[in-house]
C-alpha cells in the first residue's frame, strides 16, 4: 500500500511538472479541492470530452447534444429532491477536529474485511501452489471464515442504516467496530448529521428581494428541463438520448485523492429516454456500451469493474457503477442509473406544466423513463494519467518516466526535431511542423542533446517524435521514434502523415466501438 502511495504522489507531481493539473490559486497557498488544467492537461482533457461526445452522438443516430446553463430556477432542486436529500452523513473527530464521512469510515472498514481475506488466500495459494483448490480454501478455513461472517454482518447492518438514513446507527457502528481517526487515533466522535452538498448563491440585488441560486451538482437537470425543447424541435422518436458535457458542484465533506473528489469539477451525461417497461432492457445495453467505450482505449481489461448498487437513490431502479483500479484501489469513474420516470414527473409536478411524450405508434401520452450514463471528466483523466504513468529501466542503467497514453488522447501527437541547429536542419524540420500542424497537434523543439528531447516528449505522452537529420536534405527521409517501444524506423516525409493518422486518429478508436 505504501508503495502504492509513493506512485500516487509522483503521479500528482509529474502532473504538476509537465503542466497537466496545477493545484487552483497556488500562490494564495490554494483552494482546497480545486483544480486547474495546464498547458497539457487541458489538451488530453479536451480529446477524452471529444472521444465521449463523440462517441455518443457520431454512433448513436438517435442521440444528440445540448449545453444547458449552470444556474437553473431553484425550483429544480426541490423537484429533483436535491434541496431535501442530496446530503451525505458527516462525523467530526472531536480531537483532531477533522471531519469524515461517515459512510466512508464504514465503507473502508469492510474493505479491511476484504484485505484480510484476500492476505489469507494469497498465502495459501503461495503455499500449496498448483493443487491450491481456491473455492475449497475459502469455505473451509476457520480465519477466513470468520473474517466473511464479520463483513456481511457488518455489510448487512451498514444496508439498512443507510437506506433507512438511520444516523444514529451509523455511528454506533462506527463505535461498535472500534473504527478510529487516522490523525488522532483516538474514537472520540462527535454525533453523525446530513449535510447538503449544493453551493447556494444569490442571483439579483438584495434591494429587491434576491433569490437563491444552486450551482448545479449534476448536468443531468439541465437535459430533464429541456427534453420536450429537443424532442419536438428535432422530431426525436422514443428511445432517443440527449448529451450534455458540463462543469458540475458539490460542497464534497472530505476532498481527498487529487483530482477525484473536487469541489468543481466537470460531468459527461447522457440521458436515454425509453417507453415504461423498456427500460430494464436499455439499462442493460447501457450498461455493456459504456464498459467497451471504456475498454477500447485499450488501459487493460483488468483495471475495471461493474459495482451493482444495492442502496439506490430515491429515483434509482437500478444503478451500476464502472470502477477503474486506481492506484488507491477500484473507484467509481461512472455510474449507470435506471432513473424511471422519476425526474421528469416531479417535473411536471412542480412546474404545472404538461411535458409528457406523444408517442405515434402507441397513439398515447406519457411520461418516458430514463437510462442515465454519468461519467466524470476529471475522474476519466485521473485513471487515464495512472494507467499511463511508468518508470521505466532501460539498458545501461538509465531510467525514463513515460506516459502511455493511448495516441487518441496524447496531448501533443508528434514533436519534430532537426538532429542539430544548423546545416538548413531547422528549416527542413519547420516545413514539416507547417505541413502536419493541420492535423495533428504537433510541437518543434530543437534545444537540448536529442535523447533530452525524446525524454521530454515520453513524459507528455507523445506517441512519435520525428527526428531531421542530414540525410533528410539529401532523400527526403526521417526517423520516426514511436514513444513505446523507442523503435526508429526511416520513413519518407511523404508517408509521414499517414502513419501517424493510422495511430493517433480518434476515428480507429471508434470504428471499435461500432
Ligand atoms: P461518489 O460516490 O464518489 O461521491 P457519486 O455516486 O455521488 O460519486 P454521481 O452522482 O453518480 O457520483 O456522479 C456521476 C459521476 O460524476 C461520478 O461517477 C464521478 O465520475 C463524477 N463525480 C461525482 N462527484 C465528483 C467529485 N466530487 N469530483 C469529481 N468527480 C465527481
Amino acid at each position: 500500500m505504501a508503495q502504492q502511495d509513493d506512485v500516487f504522489k509522483k503521479i500528482v507531481s509529474h502532473a504538476k511538472e509537465y503542466g497537466f493539473v496545477f493545484p487552483s490559486s497556488e500562490i494564495y497557498d490554494g483552494l482546497s479541492a480545486v483544480y486547474d488544467y495546464g498547458q497539457n492537461g487541458v489538451e488530453l482533457k479536451n480529446n477524452i470530452k471529444r472521444y465521449w461526445w463523440d462517441a455518443m452522438t457520431l454512433l448513436h443516430e438517435n442521440i444528440v447534444g445540448i449545453d444547458s446553463a449552470i444556474f437553473m430556477h431553484p425550483t429544480i432542486w426541490k423537484a429533483s429532491g436535491h434541496v431535501d436529500a442530496f446530503n451525505d452523513p458527516l462525523i467530526d473527530n472531536r480531537d483532531s477536529k477533522k471531519r469524515y464521512r461517515a459512510d466512508v469510515l464504514i465503507e473502508e472498514q469492510i474493505a479491511k474485511y476484504d484485505e484480510k481475506i484476500e492476505k489469507e488466500v494469497v498465502k495459501a495459494r503461495k503455499r500449496f501452489g498448483d493443487s491450491f483448490d481456491e473455492a475449497m480454501f475459502r469455505q473451509t478455513n476457520q480465519r477466513v471464515a470468520e473474517n466473511v461472517a464479520k463483513r456481511e454482518a457488518l455489510h448487512n447492518r451498514f444496508s439498512e442504516a443507510m437506506n433507512a438514513n438511520n444516523l444514529d446507527e451509523l455511528r454506533q457502528i462506527i463505535l461498535d467496530e472500534e473504527i478510529v481517526c487516522p490523525v488522532s487515533g483516538t474514537r472520540n466522535w462527535t454525533e453523525v448529521r446530513q449535510f447538503n452538498l449544493m453551493f447556494k448563491t444569490e442571483m439579483g440585488s438584495t434591494a429587491d428581494g434576491a433569490m437563491t441560486v444552486y450551482l448545479r451538482p449534476e448536468t443531468a437537470q439541465g437535459i430533464f428541463v429541456n427534453y420536450l425543447n429537443v424532442q419536438k424541435t428535432g422530431r426525436m422518436r422514443l428511445p432517443f438520448g440527449i448529451a450534455q458535457i458540463g462543469k458540475a458542484f458539490r460542497n464534497e465533506i472530505v476532498a481527498r485523492q487529487f483530482i477525484f473528489r473536487m469541489r468543481e469539477f466537470e460531468q459527461m451525461e447522457m440521458q436515454f429516454f425509453v417507453r415504461p417497461g423498456q427500460e430494464m432492457e436499455w439499462f442493460r445495453y447501457w450498461k455493456e456500451w459504456r464498459l467497451r467505450w471504456h475498454k477500447a482505449l485499450g488501459l487493460g481489461d483488468d483495471k475495471y469493474r461493474y459495482h451493482d448498487h444495492e442502496k439506490l437513490a430515491h429515483y434509482a431502479n437500478a444503478a451500476t457503477d464502472i470502477e477503474f483500479k486506481m492506484p488507491f484501489g477500484f473507484k467509481e469513474v461512472e455510474g449507470i442509473h435506471s432513473r424511471t420516470n422519476f425526474d421528469l414527473s416531479q417535473h411536471e409536478k412542480f412546474s404545472g406544466k404538461n411535458i409528457k411524450y406523444f408517442d405515434p405508434e402507441l397513439k398515447e401520452n406519457f411520461v418516458p423513463y430514463v437510462i442515465e450514463t454519468s461519467i466524470g471528466v476529471d475522474r476519466m483523466f485521473l485513471s487515464v494519467l495512472c494507467s499511463s504513468y511508468e518508470e521505466q529501466a532501460l539498458e545501461g542503467g538509465d531510467t525514463r518516466v513515460v506516459l502511455h497514453l493511448p495516441a487518441a488522447l496524447a496531448p501533443v501527437k508528434c514533436a519534430v526535431m532537426p538532429l542539430v541547429k544548423k546545416d538548413g536542419l531547422p528549416d527542413k524540420a519547420r516545413e514539416i511542423v507547417n505541413d502536419l500542424k493541420f492535423d495533428f497537434a504537433t510541437h518543434y523543439d530543437e534545444k537540448d542533446s536529442i535523447g533530452k528531447r525524446y525524454r521530454r516528449q515520453d513524459a507528455i505522452g507523445t506517441p512519435f517524435c520525428i527526428t531531421v537529420d542530414h540525410q533528410t536534405l539529401e532523400d527526403n527521409t526521417v526517423t520516426l521514434r514511436e514513444r513505446d517501444s523507442m523503435e526508429q524506423t526511416r520513413v519518407n516525409v511523404a508517408d509521414l502523415h499517414r502513419l501517424i493518422h493510422d495511430r493517433v486518429s480518434l476515428t480507429s478508436l471508434l470504428r471499435k466501438l461500432s
